[in-house]
């Protein structure tokens, strides 16, 4: 790939768009290692988002039983087709990755996968959007492999302190760990800021039954940066002070605290002492 993803481009007659985010892996050696990290087996399926014009997908389908690959851009949808439209294994879907229903595209092209696998180069402008989809789509995924802004990354895998709704998002599901860091130079345009490609592999178990309680509590806790928890939740949540005070200590956490230094196990006890929590009247 190394000399030739800009002129494989030019040939096709495709002036990348940075309005789809459109920042094409340049080394195959990188996309050999991110393939690696998803980990794929022959019992199983790989969802990629943003295929491009597959410099992801050929590694992948190396080892993956099927690929699945959702590409919005009808120009590299074709490209895809006349290129690896041969390859039984795949199947590419032209969609929004955003609303497209993943379950019902396994279904359909990948029924006898045991288990599935996301990877993705996202295009920047759905990078959260598409983690929160890949990661609460309630599929018995094994690994989530996503290349995003290095600040995404730190994001993903911060510790308390620096906490923010995708990193509680993140490490809520699963164990993000940072597997490389990429320049601009690894991507044709380059794009402004460097990258980094975090795999998340999932809990053995669910951590909390109730995701959505405690995800409407996180986003009300982050609702206001740099804000003392009593203020941000109670605002968030339509609790009196009195009452988001008495659920905070009930959680042992102080009021006084800001959102971003919550543990996601301080998150947990804070969505079941709110299930347990009835105001007085
Ligand atoms: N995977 C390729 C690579 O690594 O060279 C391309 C990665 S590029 C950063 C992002 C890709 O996502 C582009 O092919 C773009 O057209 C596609 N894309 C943008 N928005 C999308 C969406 N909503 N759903 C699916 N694909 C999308």
């Amino acid at each position: 790939m190394e000399a030739g993803t800009r002129s494989q481009l030019e040939a096709l007659g495709i002036d990348p768009r940075k309005s789809l985010g459109q920042n094409f892996l340049v080394h195959s050696a990188d996309a050999e290692r991110i393939a690696a990290a998803v980990d794929a087996t022959p019992d199983d399926a790989v969802i990629e988002i943003g295929p491009g014009i597959g410099a992801l997908t050929r590694p992948l389908l190396q080892r993956a039983g099927a690929v699945i690959a959702i590409e919005l851009d009808p120009r590299l949808v074709e490209v895809l087709r006349s290129t690896l439209g041969g390859t039984p294994s795949l199947t590419v879907v032209h969609a929004d990755a955003l609303t497209v229903d993943f379950a019902a595209l396994l279904a359909q092209h990948a029924p006898t996968a045991r288990q599935v696998r996301f990877a993705a180069n996202l295009p920047y402008y759905i990078t959260s959007a598409a983690i929160r989809k890949m990661l609460e789509s309630g599929l018995p995924w094994r690994k989530l492999v996503v290349t995003v802004q290095l600040e995404v990354a730190q994001r993903m895998t911060a510790k308390p302190g620096e906490m923010s709704l995708m990193s509680v998002s993140a490490q809520f599901y699963g164990i993000p760990a940072l597997i490389t860091r990429l320049g601009a130079g690894a991507f044709h345009p380059p794009p402004g800021v460097d990258s980094a490609v975090i795999a998340v592999t999932p809990h053995p178990a669910p951590l909390y039954d109730d995701p959505a309680a405690l995800f409407a509590l996180a986003r009300a806790g982050f609702g206001q940066k740099r804000k003392q928890l009593i203020n941000t939740l109670s605002a968030g949540t339509g609790l009196s002070k009195i009452d988001t005070a008495e659920l905070l200590l009930r959680a042992h956490i102080d009021p006084s605290r800001r959102p971003e230094t919550l543990s996601i196990a301080e998150w947990i006890a804070l969505a079941a002492a709110q299930k347990a929590y009835r105001p007085p009247e």
